[in-house]
């Protein structure tokens, strides 16, 4: 088999004359930050999933901080999410000093799995974060219904699923905030941002505050005169620019098309790997439709003579680039060392054993997706 003469990466964004049209426009504009495409950037993902609020960050990791502040996360605290994510979703835990307990996934979602959040939960649970892995919505549903028993705020990781539907919504309004990622490879991009939606008032005051060093931007005392300001938390500078929000609000004009060729590259895998032994696609909700950030295979280690190790390499040879997400949260030395042992959650070490990433993104053509099928055919057998 000839091999491609080009590198096929896992994900890639997709920029226009239009997005660098916007972004050139900006520069010329006498605002390159605090100005006000951030607004218009942050009601256009507001407007998208149906959301009151949107509070745009420098990233989705800034933006995460922000929303672990807003629920008033400290030491002491408990915060439950999955090991089968970026490191992001549980770091920001560890950046307001609370303690992160890892839940088990659901072997067929690949999503955190209800159950095991609920045995997770004691008196010290303040939150928690399922993540929308691959792009399909975690059972937000059950979530929601466990945090209202227990008293618990919601932070949804969306960074794979702008875009996705869940239930005949978009995912951005069913959890008290969503985090939206806007990294490269994700749903849409502005080169690094980050956005949290919500349609809780006192959330967004405390977002906005947070990203701007914790300063109120309402003239405080005119006692003092106009130039008073004041500083009420220890905030960051986690700030949005112009220049990324007018690439944001031109991107948000193309995300349906981009999310349909994501669904359509998903499901002509699915019908080239449904029947190859070993090879085992993605579960899917009847009432859920995922965004396909990732499309990620599991390869049966019980029917497959070869390693997980030897078909990553070799299809890497062959220029394809698959990949493997993640790594469990936990296994990192970071939180080793914070007294976190293997076999934690069981099934999730055992998925990513088995675990593989196959390239999509919009830009891909059927072409390609056959290519890899090809490939991974010729690799397995
Ligand atoms: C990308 C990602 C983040 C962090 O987003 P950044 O914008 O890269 O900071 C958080 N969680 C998950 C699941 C992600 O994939």
């Amino acid at each position: 088999m000839e091999k491609r003469d080009s590198f096929l990466p896992y994900g890639q964004q997709w920029i226009d004359e239009e997005d660098i049209q916007a972004v050139v426009d900006t520069l010329r504009s006498p605002f390159l930050t605090t100005g006000p495409t951030i607004e218009k950037f942050e009601r256009s993902v507001a407007d998208y999933v149906g959301a009151k609020y949107a509070v745009a960050f420098a990233n989705g990791t800034a933006a995460l901080h922000g929303a672990c502040f807003a629920a008033s996360i400290s030491e002491g605290d408990e915060v439950i999410t999955t090991p089968i994510t970026f490191a992001a979703s549980a770091n920001c835990v560890r950046y307001m000093g609370g303690t992160v307990v890892f839940a088990d996934i659901d072997s067929k979602t690949y999503n955190i799995d209800p159950t095991e959040i609920e045995r997770k939960i004691t008196k010290k649970t303040k939150a928690i974060i399922p993540v929308d892995f691959t792009g399909q919505p975690a059972e937000m549903d059950i979530i929601m219904e466990i945090a209202n028993k227990y008293n618990l705020i919601v932070i949804e990781d969306g960074a794979h699923s702008l875009g996705a539907d869940y239930k005949g919504n978009k995912v951005g309004t069913q959890a008290h905030m969503t985090m939206f990622s806007f990294h490269p490879v994700k749903p849409v991009t502005t080169a690094e941002g980050g956005v949290i939606t919500t349609n809780s008032e006192e959330y967004y005051e405390k977002l906005k505050l947070f990203r701007s060093h914790g300063i109120s931007t309402t003239p405080y005392s005119l006692e003092q005169g106009e130039w008073y300001y004041e500083m009420m938390e220890l905030g960051y500078n986690y700030r949005m620019t112009d220049l990324q929000a007018a690439l944001g609000i031109s991107q948000m004009k193309k995300i349906d098309s981009f999310i349909e060729r994501r669904r359509e590259i998903a499901a002509l895998y699915e019908e080239l790997l449904k029947d190859i032994p070993g090879v085992i696609t993605p579960l899917q909700f009847t009432n859920t439709d995922s965004g396909w950030h990732l499309y990620s295979i599991q390869l049966d280690n019980e029917v497959l003579t070869k390693s997980r190790k030897k078909i990553f390499e070799e299809m890497r040879a062959q220029n394809i680039g698959v990949h493997v997400h993640y790594i469990p949260v936990y296994w990192h030395p970071y939180y080793k060392d914070l007294g976190y042992k293997k076999g934690i959650c069981p099934k999730a070490e055992e998925w990513y054993e088995q675990a593989l990433t196959l390239p999509i993104f919009p830009k891909m053509t059927n072409e390609d997706v056959v290519d890899v099928v090809k490939v991974l055919q010729a690799v397995i057998k």
